[in-house]
């Protein structure tokens, strides 16, 4: 089914608007590891368990990039990886639009 410039341009303004209502995001992915902390007394050095660590991890030139998040900004941060998934997902969706619009104008 082939959308009409008007309906494509509808499209594309909603799309564009809800790029500019989106909150802050954050390129990356949530994940707790378990460490060892600095403690040599502490359980964990003495197969006790370890202690949840957040990290938010992301890709640099092909490598894995992490960075520590402290506990209290767990869920902020959550919705900031969320927003940067929907973000991708309208950037595609946006491309698709323009790509209809050239496909018009042939
Ligand atoms: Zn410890």
């Amino acid at each position: 089914m082939k959308l009409s410039r008007p309906q494509l341009q509808a499209n594309r303004l909603s799309l564009l608007r809800q790029i500019q209502n989106l909150g802050p995001w954050i390129e990356g992915t949530l994940v707790t590891t378990a460490r060892k902390c600095g403690k040599d007394n502490c359980a964990c050095h003495h197969q006790g368990p370890r202690h949840p660590v957040l990290f938010v991890t992301w890709k640099e030139a092909g490598k894995t990039v992490s960075l520590y998040i402290p506990r209290q900004l767990e869920a902020e941060v959550k919705q900031w990886t969320e927003n940067y998934k929907r973000l991708k997902e309208l950037i595609r969706q946006t491309s698709e639009v323009q790509r209809q619009l050239v496909r018009l104008r042939e």
